[in-house]
């Protein structure tokens, strides 16, 4: 006996998608069942039924057999196999521990749409968010020296902002609220790769080193120091820049003065980001324990770059709970108001 459905095969398959990222699938298996919800939303339900009665749903540009079999199932109510394949392989609980921490985080201040190197568009990012009850999250594309991962000159940025009110506005009403922000790059002076104007517009800002990440202890400490200073930065992104596994490869984490970059934290009020991505781990253990003793604030970040990453907060969660950071030091267990009056400054 099958299984029945209620979800729609928009449903379908997005839900599909989501769990493949959040299992860390191939983003090419991933691209397929998000290209086919993305074929039907124009469409009317009928329009789906007759194309899946008369079995021309692979007509659609964008819809592949797979696909098509998944909106078929779906239309008529039926558990779509992919989907229950999708549940059981990758559905389950990320993490062993940090269950009770992730249930106190609000939000999320560090995640990536496709106006850089995310690969989906900033208003799916936020329905994940809202769908995974979130309160907020920050959009935080990277800045315009970051040219690989297409980095927003001022001028995307200005009208990345005007959409981010149009997607609120579109939403108005469900609690959640997307916010303005910024991986603005840490440049070799340490000065912030985008004007202060601006920066001043965002409601947060995640700052990170991306690039020479080989210096010396002394350049980087004065080059992260510098970044620290500045009056509008909130967030030290993944601060060593490592990679512990996957598809990169992996990478040392670059040195410089831990305790001097954790106290000039603590003395602007920077939160250190305990970056969720499995490849990264960032701080690792030691730092994170010294930050913690410091008196660092903390932000459990995902760097989302896919709806499906979304839910990586646990990870970060699981680590802090792991350094026995108090949740009231993690500034995203923080509602919505306290939390930008913080990072207003
Ligand atoms: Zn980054
Ligand atoms: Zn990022």
């Amino acid at each position: 006996m099958t299984d029945s459905y209620d979800g729609g095969p928009v449903g379908a398959l997005r839900r599909i998608a989501f769990l493949l990222e959040r299992g860390r699938e191939d983003t090419y298996k991933v691209k397929a069942f998000r290209g086919a919800a993305a074929a039907l939303l124009p469409l009317s339900d009928d329009d789906v039924r007759r194309a899946a009665a008369e079995g021309t749903l692979t007509d659609l540009p964008g819809v592949g057999a797979s696909s098509a079999k998944v909106i078929a199932d779906a239309v008529a109510g039926r558990m779509p196999e992919r989907l229950a394949k999708a549940e059981r392989e990758h559905g389950g609980p990320l993490t062993a521990g940090g269950h009770d921490l992730r249930a106190l985080l609000k939000g999320d201040l560090h995640s990536h749409s496709d106006w850089s190197d995310g690969g989906s568009p900033i208003e799916e990012m936020a329905f994940t968010a809202m769908e995974l009850g979130h309160e907020y999250q920050v959009l935080t594309d990277h800045s315009p020296r970051l040219k690989v991962a297409r980095g927003l000159s001022a001028e995307r940025l200005a009208r990345q902002l005007d959409v981010v009110d149009a997607v609120n506005d579109h939403l108005a009403g469900g609690g959640f609220t997307l916010l303005k922000g910024i991986e603005v790059d840490i440049n070799e002076d340490g000065t912030l790769d985008q004007t202060d104007e601006l920066l001043a517009r965002l409601d947060v800002r995640v700052a990170s080193v991306h690039s020479k990440l080989r210096s010396d202890r002394a350049t980087m400490t004065r080059r992260m120091l510098a970044a620290i200073e500045h009056p509008l930065m909130n967030v030290l992104g993944h601060c060593t820049g490592r990679l512990v596994t996957g598809g990169r490869g992996t990478r040392p984490p670059s040195d410089f003065d831990a305790r001097a970059v954790f106290e000039a934290c603590v003395e602007h009020d920077v939160a250190v980001e305990i970056n969720s991505r499995p490849e990264r781990r960032d701080p690792p253990t030691k730092l994170l324990q010294l930050a913690r003793d410091v008196g660092c604030l903390f932000s459990i970040d995902t760097d989302a770059h896919a709806p499906g990453q979304l839910d990586f907060l646990v990870y970060g969660a699981e680590r802090a709970e792991e350094a026995g950071i108090e949740p009231d030091r993690i500034v995203n267990t923080w509602p919505k108001e306290r939390l930008l009056g913080w990072a207003s400054k």
